[in-house]
């Protein structure tokens, strides 16, 4: 029983930042950055960088190298080489590819405005369309009931597509609850994992060839992520990553959902909202030092 029993320790820990190079880090980055970094180097563990940047319309080389200037001057220091995910499509692909031949994976076809006049329709008739955590609508069933001939016919007449996850299925297959080990500033101990609550989760866009989840859960596998420590908009998610974990035979890390930074509206900081950039505060001779009181560390 050399594997450890306490939360949070490990042998060989391995902590990792995985920022979007979608936009600007703000304070809520910052604190995530450093929060990683200093937890590693307390657990005497390394400390990673991952680019998430399969959305490749919106992730550009200008904002990976603003996203290392700000790390720099917060002074981290991390391994390298950096993991971008635009790097590693073959991994996700072949993950999906598992995924396929357990027969856990259907195109789908809808696009997200088709989904929306579907559930605005059904709502019309004041029923309620469930939906997710972060309250998104459910996908519709209809793609997953449909044969293997009416998909193919579909396809052949050029339709756009992604793959999601047949969620139910997946959880008949593992056949028992799901959990996971959390440390975090919400709720801690054991944690029951419920991803129903997420539908048919997306594993390949029609835009791009991975999503969110699956490359997420490929990498801290491929990284041997032991810790992961991101903000508590993702508890949630970890449902999914739990059951994919699961079902593609991945260890699991041990989680740390912390508090987030919220702005003067009290919503949490966004990067498409223009929430405040790192910039600013350097241009106001503000120090790391301060970011790390300003952040509450
Ligand atoms: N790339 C995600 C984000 O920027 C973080 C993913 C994660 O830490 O699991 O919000």
């Amino acid at each position: 029983m050399a594997e450890a029993t306490m939360p949070g320790i490990h042998d060989h820990p391995v902590f990792r930042f995985a920022p979007s190079p979608n936009g600007l880090l703000h304070l809520g980055h910052a604190l995530s950055a450093v929060l990683n970094h200093d937890m590693a180097k307390a657990a005497g563990g390394r400390f990673l960088l991952r680019m998430e940047d399969i959305d490749l319309t919106r992730c550009t080389p200008e904002l990976e190298q603003a996203i290392y200037r700000d790390l720099r001057w917060l002074g981290l220091d991390w391994q390298t080489p950096v993991r971008r995910q635009s790097e590693h499509f073959p991994a996700y692909h072949e993950a999906l590819a598992r995924l396929d031949e357990m027969g856990l994976v259907y195109p789908a076809f809808l696009t997200r405005g088709e989904v929306k006049a579907k559930v605005t329709a059904h709502e019309a008739k004041g029923k309620i369309w469930p939906r997710d955590p972060d309250g998104s609508p459910l996908y519709p069933e209809n793609d997953r009931n449909r044969s293997e001939t009416e998909r193919a016919a579909i396809i052949a007449n050029g339709v756009r597509h992604a793959f999601r996850l047949d969620t139910t299925k997946a959880l008949q297959m593992i056949g028992r609850p799901l959990t996971w080990t959390e440390t975090g500033d919400g709720e801690q101990g054991e944690i029951s994992a419920d991803p129903a609550a997420w539908g048919d989760v997306i594993l390949s866009r029609s835009d791009a060839p991975s999503s969110y989840h699956l490359s997420v859960t490929v990498d801290d596998a491929a990284q041997n992520v032991t810790n992961v420590v991101r903000g508590l908009d993702l508890f949630e998610a970890t449902a999914v990553h739990r059951l994919l974990q699961e079902l593609l035979e991945l260890p699991q890390p041990i989680y740390h959902h912390h508090r987030l930074i919220v702005g003067p509206d009290g919503r949490k900081l966004s990067k498409s909202e223009g929430s405040t950039g790192l910039a600013a505060p350097r241009d106001q001779g503000l120090t790391p030092a301060d970011i790390r009181r300003l952040v509450g560390l």
